[in-house]
């Protein structure tokens, strides 16, 4: 049987075709040189068309500053540096400026997000929600978390760490109107299962939710409240969402690089004199081993900018999610959360059921070189699991370009003819790359500044 032969013959979750083209690429190439010469022109075509002709706006995406993405292949990243910072502490010698870069990366964490204690190593948020059930669950226990139609992530759910864990996953109650928890359903449903940890995430977040309240009920048997904040990470920093840690979350996690718009990658913070133990050796020796210093650099450097420049930069990130939000809704997308002025992060959520749902509007708008995902709504039935109704569209990465308000607009014109009028996409491209040209420069970094 030939190579070919052989893989068309496997179970395969990857798509066949993608895996096909590789392999008549590689069979293509003289020689392994070769090989190498097809990665570099793929990420090169990629870093032309995303990175300069494409209006981005997907949600979990941010663009990293020159500063940041050049230490990204920096010397420090090829050295292994397992274990807690501190000579006594690590396996191995030679680590001493390894140390420093780590404990500046900390003390920048705790600066920006106001708390006592930051963790730097996990290489994915995903892995420090793990580091979280590991430090303050058992397998067995009853964990409280959002489903996915109301915005809910995998990592917290059956399919995700928590369930491979065996944790056992009882959803949080949610007024799929309002998108936030119900909490008069909650104060009655959480006694009945007192849970041990309540996880608040949420991948589709609008409006802030009723940490207080539901930590106020927990608190009765101890439970812990655990806020997910992979999305919302800048903002909270930046100050334009609520403070979990203040509001009585005993620990946050999040993505490096969703809003916080550092190396892709997750922190976790606390106050909690008294989990600290638990959650730093959850980190290591349980989850992260050699952990990637020149990101931990990278991050470092992301976090001293978000001192800088993170409270304009995520101002002006809201403002132009809301602005999208309000000109979408005036063109014909309904918006989710309309009743409460559209959004209060970096997301607008647009219900496309009448126009054909989420999957055919995303690849019909990226012809046009708009970038969007499809996205459960929390009135999709299981049924529709793969054929959501919504798309959720993030304004990180536009904002960093420096656009504004106005910009919103001419970007939902664009959207609204693909979807609604049912413009040729390829029409539309032609002014999405108008725009986008426009607006090269990345700004709220050290070399930048704020846009004018
Ligand atoms: C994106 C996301 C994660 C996972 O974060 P990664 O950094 O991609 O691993 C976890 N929780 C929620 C709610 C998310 O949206």
């Amino acid at each position: 049987m030939t190579a070919t032969a052989k893989a068309d013959n496997l179970i395969e979750v990857h798509d066949r075709a993608a895996l096909a083209t590789a392999r008549a690429l590689l069979d293509s190439c003289a020689n392994p040189q070769a090989m190498g010469a097809a990665i570099t022109a793929a990420v090169a075509r990629n870093a032309r068309w995303r990175g300069e002709e494409c209006i981005n706006l997907l949600a979990p995406e941010a663009p990293t500053s020159p500063a940041v993405r050049a230490l990204l292949s920096a010397e420090i990243g090829t050295r292994a540096a397992e274990g807690h910072i501190g000579p006594v502490n690590r396996w191995f010698a030679g680590t001493r400026h390894i140390d420093e870069v780590e404990a500046l990366c900390i003390e920048l964490l705790k600066r920006y997000f106001r708390c006592n204690y930051a963790d730097h190593r996990m290489c994915a948020s995903m892995i420090g929600n793990a580091v979280v059930y590991t430090a303050l669950s058992s397998p067995g226990d009853v964990i409280m978390t959002a489903a996915q139609p109301v915005g809910g992530h995998s990592s917290n759910r059956l399919d995700g760490p928590a369930g491979a864990m065996g944790r056992k996953i009882v959803d949080i109650p949610f007024d799929p109107h309002e998108l936030v928890v119900d909490i008069e359903t909650f104060r009655k449903a959480a006694p009945l299962v007192r849970p041990r940890l309540v996880a608040l995430g949420l991948s589709m977040t609008l409006f802030p939710q009723p940490v207080s309240e539901m930590k106020a009920i927990i608190s009765d048997w101890g439970g812990r409240l655990f806020f997910d904040a992979a999305h919302q990470l800048g903002l909270i920093g930046g100050k334009q969402f609520q403070d979990p840690l203040k509001e009585g979350a005993d620990i946050m996690t999040g993505s490096a690089g969703k809003t916080f718009s550092g190396p892709q990658s997750g922190i976790i913070v606390w106050d909690d004199p008294e989990i600290t133990e638990a959650v730093t050796t959850a980190v290591f020796p349980v989850w992260a081993a050699t952990h990637q210093v020149n990101r931990v650099a990278a991050l470092a450097l992301a976090t001293a900018e978000a001192i800088a420049f993170g409270e304009a930069f995520m101002a002006q990130i809201v403002k132009n999610a809301r602005a999208l939000a309000a000109a979408l809704d005036a063109r014909g997308l309904p918006m989710l959360g309309r009743h409460k002025g559209f959004t209060t992060t970096h997301q607008a959520i647009a219900d496309v059921r009448r126009y054909g749902r989420g999957l055919a509007c995303a690849q019909t708008l990226e012809r046009a070189n708009i970038i969007v995902n499809k996205n459960l709504l929390p009135s999709d039935a299981p049924a529709d699991w793969n054929t959501p109704g919504g798309l959720r569209i993030g304004t990180i990465e536009v904002t960093r370009n420096g656009m504004k308000e106005r910009e919103m607009e001419a970007i939902a014109d664009m959207i609204a003819r693909v979807v609604v009028r049912r413009e040729r996409p390829e029409t539309v491209k032609n002014d999405a790359l108008a725009l986008r040209s426009g607006f090269r420069q990345l700004y709220y970094c050290f070399e930048n500044g704020l846009p004018a």
